[in-house]
């Protein structure tokens, strides 16, 4: 089958096309300009005509994606913005929701061969500051940033800008479905994923060429801060495994219609300059200071062991390893 993915030229969806391309899937990966090209088709030539690319210029004119999912079995939609930079929350809410809505739209206007729709949401869909430790699941959301938004607009935090377009845009993907229930012929699948680390396949010349999640990380790694920081944390996955569980989450009729937070488990950043490499030169903190660590947020991720069948997820170990050889291949400084 054939499976279009959106935003390809991304830190995740570069990992989820060489994921699809492994298990024998041919990928039409759409990105925003053809200059995004060139290094994806340097990335997968060895996978000849399994591999194509769609320009798709802005993913909120309506109608964008029409061209785009003829002839596709199944949609991954991995684009969305994620920085931490935007002014008008609607830098990120826009295209979020309307990058969501347009992609089912054109799939049900063209009645397409489409069986199955992956998005990718966000635990920043799921989780919420609460006073006490908790463990959050998939019947959880997050309505605190889309409130902090609506009332504070622009003077909302950065992150609650971010949160809330995850969160806005998952609700339009499940209501659309509600809405169109009698009319389209495939499922929906959500996975919710945590902060994502590890090695990067898609274009990376430079550390400052990150995207957000894998450049915190290598600020975290390799410059000075300060135990408050080096004590705060959240929860995580290795990109690997993120990229496996969108194809599980084609693959298994059972996951058809849910929600699924995909995690690894909870970290301080201490416990990543522990599990660092001893070889490298990284920042240290404070070695073993994390152990009795109380995290305020965790996530349940039975449904992803259950529904998707995910054996084990990668360790903190392996995901450091490998990411910092890959920086060190790169030929990167600190
Ligand atoms: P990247 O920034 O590497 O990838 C984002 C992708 O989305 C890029 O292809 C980018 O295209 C595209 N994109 C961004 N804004 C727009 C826009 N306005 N119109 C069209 N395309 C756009 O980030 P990630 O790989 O980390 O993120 C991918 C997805 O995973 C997002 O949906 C994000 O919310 C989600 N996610 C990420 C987490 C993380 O820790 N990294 C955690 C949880 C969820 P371009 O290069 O042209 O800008």
């Amino acid at each position: 089958g054939k499976v279009l993915v959106t935003g390809a030229n991304g830190f995740i969806a570069a990992w989820v096309v060489r994921e699809l391309l492994d298990e024998g899937f041919s990928v039409r990966g759409a990105v925003r300009s053809a200059s995004k090209c060139a290094h994806l088709r340097e990335t997968f030539a060895s996978y000849g005509d399994k591999f194509e690319l769609i320009v798709v210029p802005d993913i909120t004119q309506e109608g964008a994606f029409d061209k785009a999912v003829e002839g596709v079995d199944a949609i991954e939609h991995v684009a969305s913005p994620f920085h931490l930079h935007a002014d008008d929350p609607d830098e990120l809410i826009r295209p979020a929701i309307h990058g969501t809505l347009g992609i089912l739209q054109s799939a049900l206007k063209h009645k397409t061969s489409v069986k199955r729709v992956i998005i990718t949401s966000s635990c920043a869909a799921i989780l919420q500051i609460e006073p006490e430790p908790k463990t959050f699941s998939e019947f959880d959301w997050n309505e605190q940033s889309v409130q902090e938004v609506t009332e504070k607009g622009r003077d909302a935090a950065q992150m609650s800008k971010y949160r809330a377009s995850k969160v806005l845009a998952e609700k339009a993907a499940w209501d659309f479905m509600e809405k169109h229930k009698s009319e389209v012929e495939w499922d929906l699948v959500v996975l919710n994923p945590p902060f994502v680390f590890g090695p990067t396949i898609h274009h990376t010349p430079t550390p400052d060429s990150l995207n957000a999640s894998a450049r915190q990380f290598y600020t975290m790694l390799t410059e000075e801060s300060t135990p408050a920081i080096r004590h705060s944390g959240s929860c995580w996955v290795d990109v690997r495994d993120l990229g496996r569980a969108h194809v599980l989450a084609l693959r298994r009729p059972e996951a058809g219609g849910e929600r699924i937070i995909v995690s690894a488990g909870a970290f301080v950043w201490q416990d990543w300059l522990d599990a660092a490499p001893k070889s490298m030169s990284l920042q240290r903190g404070v070695p073993g200071s994390s152990k009795d660590t109380i995290h305020q947020i965790r996530y349940d991720a039975t449904k992803s062991f259950e529904v998707l069948g995910i054996g084990a997820y990668r360790s903190m170990e392996e995901t450091a390893r490998d990411t910092v050889a890959d920086w060190k291949a790169r030929g990167w400084e600190w």
